[in-house]
């Protein structure tokens, strides 16, 4: 098999959507605006031994692949349209391919994502994503806009992918219903897009979960000026981490919920004034959204234990490089 016939015969498909004039075989796409409309564009690259094992089970790295990219949509706001997909593959292995753009076209559908371009090579399993995102001119939300006042939300529930990848290091051992909910999350997350889109003109401020709860919240209170204090106690998690909490892995669990990558569920910042609006959005899309605290004028994120104590050494978020 040669580059043409795998590009031919996994990436290569009809246009569908009208705004797609040129698709998949030109040197490049062309593509067509919604009058009025901004596009939302972001990459997200995979790495094999760093984001994921290798072996990892291909339709879902597929669908992941994708699921981080559209995350990024989710917290800005904007709907998906097209995706780019670079890949760097060690072989031509047809059948890796196929099962690999299986979970791709299954989420890329689900959402109506267009794959409109990429690149294809021989090297390093790696995998990135270019993704284009559309709103309406003015209401993409950033990490930028917190006030003091607002309330602070999380999405679903944190710290399973944490779990799964502590299990599956050998750190922690779960219970096999357990094992195999919280090894979904990490392989295979669903990515919050109708929440980001009903949070136009409601949230603040907000971003995905990508490294961990108390960085990327930190990142959206450096950006906006203002700090907040956040509960433990109300951060919602899964019953397998909650035991965990209780017991005596609490300083992993705590790791995990605090501090644990991979969640991709959206934290955003809201006026108190929004609660039932929040709360409508929340059972309309079958979405939990909790309230973990609060925006002060105050500079840094306070997180307070069960007792109301602030927790003095924070567990680190993820760093690439640290
Ligand atoms: P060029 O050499 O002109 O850059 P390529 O030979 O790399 O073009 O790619 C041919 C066509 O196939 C292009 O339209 C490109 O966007 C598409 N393509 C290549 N790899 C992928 C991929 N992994 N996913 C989607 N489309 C791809
Ligand atoms: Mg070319």
């Amino acid at each position: 098999v040669n580059e043409f016939a795998l590009i031919g015969r996994h990436f290569q498909r009809a246009p569908r959507s009208a705004a797609v004039r040129v698709g998949i075989g030109d040197d490049g796409a062309v593509i067509s605006p919604v009058p009025g409309a901004e596009w939302v564009v972001s990459v997200d690259m995979l790495v094999e031994g760093r984001h994921f094992f290798a072996g990892t089970d291909a339709r879902r790295l597929g669908h992941k692949t994708l699921a981080v990219n559209l995350s990024d949509l989710a917290a800005m706001g904007a709907a998906p349209r097209f995706a780019l997909l670079a890949g760097a593959l060690p072989d031509a292995d047809d059948e890796w391919l196929a099962a690999f753009m299986q979970g791709f076209r299954a989420l890329a559908d689900r959402f109506g994502v267009e794959l409109i371009g990429g690149d294809t090579t021989r090297g390093p399993r790696n995998l990135c994503v270019t993704i284009v995102g559309e709103l309406p001119a003015g209401t993409a939300l950033t990490r930028g806009g917190a006030q003091s006042g607002d309330d602070v939300y999380v999405s679903g529930v944190l710290g399973d992918a944490a779990l799964a990848l502590a299990m599956l290091q050998g750190r922690t051992s779960l219970a096999p219903d357990a094992a195999s909910v919280a090894q979904l999350r990490l392989e295979a997350p669903v990515p919050r897009v109708t929440l980001g889109v009903a949070l136009r003109g409601v949230a603040t401020a907000a971003l995905d979960l990508s490294d961990g709860l108390t960085g990327d919240l930190g990142h959206l209170l450096t950006d906006s000026g203002v700090g907040a204090v956040i509960d433990v106690g109300v951060i919602p998690c899964s019953p397998a981490l909650a035991g965990k909490l209780a017991g005596d892995e609490r300083a992993l669990a705590l790791a995990c919920l605090l501090a644990g990558g991979d969640d991709y569920e959206l934290c955003f910042t809201a006026a108190p004034a929004l609660r039932e609006r929040i709360a409508a959005i929340a059972a309309s899309l079958q979405i939990p959204l909790t309230r973990i605290g609060g925006v002060g004028p105050g500079a840094g994120l306070t997180v307070r234990d069960e007792g109301g104590t602030p927790i003095s050494l924070l567990p680190a978020a993820f760093d690439h490089f640290a």
